[in-house]
């Protein structure tokens, strides 16, 4: 089977998660943070936080941002669960904003209206969660307009795009969001196995995410209510979480970070030789917009609306019986049985619904090789014949 997408693990990779396993610090050392530098620095942002998962870092940043009960906030349908996920382990409501056909990210005139509407409502959120969907950075200077207009704050959901641009500047810079979360799952651009990181330029948003990571523990006496009663001495001054990175996990990622450009590379690579080999299919290609440079984590197409007698369970199912590791990113988050119980019903966002159900993402990787490539582009032509 050609995987939708798979991690690149060198040797040197190896190398530098053994040299962690030899030390003496396995966990707590100094491989996290000279990871969080380095990620820093890539983005341009001033501090990163890691924790254990991409879920677990958008958890934190709704926490840092004072995310509660009785707060509103508003992500894509077409994600996964986890954008959404969160703001509920904070007691949140959340609610979806619909798409923009074109580039599958959250629209910002569906946002818009949705706002005014919201704000006539006295049902205005707190913060709001572009997802980046497939690499491709959202239309982030709308969403912060609005965002100064309306009052709520902006995560950016990132996993997918670590090593995107937007307006030429990395995403993770911040020049339009508090905070900007990243996945380092093996699916994802670069991995730790497990894996994820907050970014932000704030120190105060930094240091929530510090303490909430680790238990709610402070260890600096200046964060302390009471004086130490020794050198042992550390408070719980909130109730945090074990959300933490080992070292063994940093060290993958830190060593992975210097073929990301390499990596991303590849992909646009690959995502181009995509877009001239599909030209002559009934497919709907992906767009990239001027002003933004994907990561391509996705290459996620559209059957041609009435040019594909097919459906898109048989194309899908076409494809994998030719051992193509098709897939569908992503299902509206609120057609889940769970959220269906919270309320919610279909044709909320039908740009979302009308995606998801023709949406498809062909393997994409940098160790796909072209022949495969090849085999991936004959297996859809026959599928949609
Ligand atoms: C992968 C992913 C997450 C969750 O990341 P994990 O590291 O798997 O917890 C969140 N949002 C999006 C859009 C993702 O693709």
């Amino acid at each position: 089977m050609i995987p939708y997408s798979r991690q690149d693990i060198d040797d040197a990779d190896i190398e530098a998660v053994a040299d962690v396993l030899r030390s003496d610090l396995v966990t707590q050392g100094s491989v996290v943070p000279a990871f969080e530098r380095a990620i820093a620095d890539y983005c341009g942002a001033v501090h990163a936080v890691a924790v254990n998962s991409g879920t677990s870092a958008l958890h934190l940043a709704c926490l840092a941002l004072g995310v509660g009960p009785g707060d509103r906030v508003w992500t894509s349908p077409n994600t996964f669960v986890a954008s959404a996920n969160c703001a509920l382990y904070c007691g949140a409501q959340v609610d979806f904003v619909d798409i923009d056909p074109r580039t599958y990210n959250l629209s910002v005139e569906a946002l818009a209206d949705k706002l005014a509407r919201a704000e006539r409502a006295g049902a205005l959120p707190k913060v709001v969660i572009p997802v980046h969907f497939a690499g491709q950075p959202c239309d982030l200077e709308g969403i912060h307009a609005l965002g100064r207009r309306y009052g709520f704050s902006i995560i950016e959901d990132a996993s997918h795009a670590i090593g995107a641009s937007y307006q030429g500047a990395a995403v993770g810079s911040g020049r339009y969001s508090a905070l900007t979360v990243f996945s380092f799952h093996p699916v994802k651009l670069v991995t730790t196995a497990e894996g994820g990181m907050v970014v932000t330029n704030d120190e105060g948003l930094a240091r929530r995410v510090q303490l909430l990571r680790s238990h709610g523990i402070a260890r600096d006496p200046s964060q302390f209510a009471r004086p130490p009663d020794g050198p042992w001495y550390y408070e719980q001054v909130d109730l945090g979480f074990n959300y933490r990175l080992s070292d063994v996990h940093a060290a993958l990622g830190l060593s992975q970070l210097r073929r990301l450009d390499a990596f991303v590379i590849a992909r646009r690579d690959l995502a181009a030789r995509y877009d001239t080999l599909l030209s002559e299919l009934p497919v709907v290609r992906p767009t990239e917009m001027a002003d933004r440079r994907s990561a391509r984590h996705l290459y996620a197409i559209r059957l041609a609306p009435g040019r594909v007698d097919r459906t898109q369970r048989q194309v899908f199912e076409s494809l994998r019986a030719a051992q193509i590791g098709v897939q569908v990113h992503y299902i509206p988050v609120y057609y889940q049985p769970y959220y269906e119980r919270l309320g919610f019903r279909r044709g909320c966002c039908p740009e979302a619904e009308r995606y998801y159900h023709l949406a498809m993402s062909l393997p994409l990787y940098p160790g796909l090789r072209l022949a495969q490539q090849d085999t991936v582009v004959s297996a859809l032509a026959k599928a949609v014949s």
